[in-house]
């Protein structure tokens, strides 16, 4: 029988000595003496789907939010491929490991993306959602007869498979790993490749570093390294660019590239521009997060980036987002707003490393985005900005008063005593206005009120990233410094969040700096950009913020990349080095093309 609706519940944070089987006593099903809502061996409540008529009673009644009653879409007639369990997520249908070509799996955090990876690694067997009995491997086998799942799963069947994994969350490997990096990548080395990977990454200054000592960049690119040099037969890398520069992500792509030639490659990419020039084929996942996801037919990259930003599915008829998002391609005009300040021109020095900016002016509610390769002193400029750190000499006349600074940092690095906090307890330690009515409508925006009673150490790359700019947002200030928020949030987080920055700085009349290497979000969020270059670590040079056009096309002709429109979009695209479009637009000096 089709199964017409799912009930979900989360059973980590459902609680009901709290709620007293609230969900139980209100369901009108059960209220005629049918079970629908029972009590299961862990104590907790247990929903019979069939039974179920989805009111939504029980998920209003339950204040810990821990019930989800969704409606599948008409268009899945299948059963799911694998469920975790009673009233659990279940996903339906698989990506195809296609040969010699990198397939990107893009769509929102929490719909499945780990757990194809946790079938195509042969962590868990798909039990296509029949929960009591151990479904034979012919059985799922036959399922995908004719095509290339097939092959795949005979040879997982019989525990062939070899697996390259990298994770999402990097800012967890320091706390697995101790050690020089040239010492964990030699135990990894299965090919030979140490040395020629090592070279062609650029990372031969981290191999004497302790892992735990690596900055963000650094520690991305070492636990690629790692992945890289294991001989496997399908490789998985979950989110590869954040943190790193937009050199190191194309980089990066390129040897990740090359790993399809004898193996299965799949990637999770929120950044859209990094997922077009990296993936062959792309597989939209969508569902709903928490409750059930749906891998979609391959598509080549265009079109499946295309349709995956429509939400809409043609061959299916399937709308799985109620707006499909647009990017203005009309030349932004920078309007300015009424003066904040007259910054000067900085010098500072450390030991190793130079850092030279122009001065500038700040106005009103305007969001910067601050471009440049990792380690050339932006983070350092901002401090010099507002008074935390005192530059060797400044430029100009112009006095800066001590201005208070709202940081939300790169790394997503928790304290000890922080991991255990919950979320509720970490806002309120870390901005006093975090449950103002403001906050509550970030949390809402943002999905953190579900979250607020889970402890910190249990979120996710994406909840941690929310969390800490929540906190930033709140923050009473003067100035704000978001360092790559889009790290870990899927593409439409990303949205959510540049319209909140949008937002909160206009209405707070303050300037915001916004460090980040996914140029698609930076041309959606910046009114201008600010252009960091030099030599990583060594020497650094701010320009004076510069209109958002001349700033992208500066930044990447010092890449020697091109950047085109999507027509049907309007989103940045990247030319293929060498193509007509890349020298066109070379030739013209329009690196980045408007439209
Ligand atoms: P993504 O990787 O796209 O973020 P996941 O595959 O990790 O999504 O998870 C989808 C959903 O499945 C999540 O809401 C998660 O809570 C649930 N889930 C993952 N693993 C388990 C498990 N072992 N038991 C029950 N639910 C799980
Ligand atoms: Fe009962 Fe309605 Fe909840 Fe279904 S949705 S379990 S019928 S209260």
């Amino acid at each position: 029988m089709k199964r017409k609706r799912i009930a979900v519940i989360e059973r980590e944070l459902c609680n009901p000595k709290l709620t007293g089987y609230a969900c139980m006593k209100a369901c009108p099903v059960n209220r005629t003496g049918k079970d629908c809502i029972t009590v299961w061996m862990d104590k907790k409540p247990i929903i019979n789907e069939e039974l179920c008529i989805g009111c939504g009673i029980c998920q209003k009644k339950c204040f810990r939010n821990a019930i989800d009653i969704v409606n599948l879409p008409e268009q899945l007639q299948e059963e799911p491929i694998h469920r975790y369990g009673r009233n659990a997520f279940m996903l339906f249908r698989l990506p195809i490991p296609q040969k010699n070509a990198v397939i990107g799996l893009i769509g929102p955090n929490g719909v499945g993306k780990s757990t194809v990876l946790n079938i195509f690694s042969g962590k868990i067997k798909p039990n296509t959602g029949l929960l009591e009995s151990d479904v034979p491997w012919d059985e799922i086998i036959k399922r995908f007869r004719g095509t290339e799942l097939q092959e795949y799963l005979k040879r997982l069947s019989k525990k062939e498979i070899r697996v390259g994994y990298k994770p999402q969350h990097v800012d967890l490997i320091p706390k697995m790993y101790r050690g020089r990096a040239a010492d964990l990548l030699k135990k990894t080395d299965e090919n030979g490749m140490l040395e020629e990977t090592v070279k062609r990454l650029g990372i031969s200054g981290i191999l004497e570093k302790n892992v735990g000592s690596l900055s963000g960049g650094e520690l991305q690119l070492f636990a690629i390294a790692a992945v890289l040099l294991k001989d496997a037969d399908f490789y998985f890398f979950d989110e590869p660019s954040s943190y790193l520069d937009v050199y190191e992500r194309m980089l990066a792509a390129k040897e990740i590239r090359r790993l399809a030639e004898k193996a299965v490659v799949m990637v999770v990419e929120h950044d859209l521009a990094v997922a077009d020039y990296l993936a062959d084929y792309v597989h939209i996942l969508y569902g709903r997060p928490g409750a059930f996801g749906v891998v979609s037919r391959p598509y080549a990259v265009r079109v499946g980036i295309n349709t995956y930003l429509e939400g809409f599915i043609r061959e299916e008829n399937m709308r799985f987002r109620a707006e499909s998002i647009k990017f203005d391609i009309t030349p932004k005009r920078f309007e300015k707003t009424a003066l904040f300040l007259e910054f000067p021109g900085f010098e500072k020095k450390f030991e190793g490393f130079e850092l030279k900016t122009e001065g500038g002016e700040l106005y009103k509610g305007e969001i910067i985005g601050i471009l440049g390769p990792n380690a050339t002193g932006k983070t350092t400029f901002i401090k010099m900005l507002s008074g935390e750190l005192e530059p060797d000499k400044t430029t100009g006349d112009s006095i800066l008063g001590s201005l208070k600074l709202s940081c939300k940092p790169q790394r997503l690095l928790l304290k000890k005593e922080q991991e255990a906090m919950t979320l509720r307890e970490f806002l309120k330690t870390e901005s006093e206005k975090s449950f103002s009515k403001e906050g509550k409508s970030i949390m809402r925006i943002l999905g953190l009120e579900k979250l607020l009673e889970r402890t910190m150490g249990s979120l996710s790359g994406g909840e941690l990233q929310s969390a800490m700019i929540t906190a930033a947002l709140t923050k009473p200030c003067d100035l704000m410094l978001l360092d790559e928020p889009s790290a870990f949030l899927d593409v439409e987080q990303r949205l959510r969040v540049a319209r909140l920055l949008r937002t909160i700085t206009e209405s707070k009349e303050i300037p915001c700096f916004v460090v980040d290497h996914d140029l698609q979000f930076i041309d959606v969020l910046s009114d201008r950009i600010m252009l960091f270059e030099g030599e990583q670590g060594v020497r650094g040079f701010g320009n004076s913020p510069a209109h958002l056009k001349n700033g992208m096309n500066r930044f990447l002709k010092a890449l020697n990349m091109t950047f085109r429109r999507d027509p049907q979009t309007g989103r940045p695209r990247a030319n293929k080095p060498g193509s007509q479009k890349d020298s066109e637009q070379k030739e013209k000096g329009e690196y980045y093309y408007m439209g």
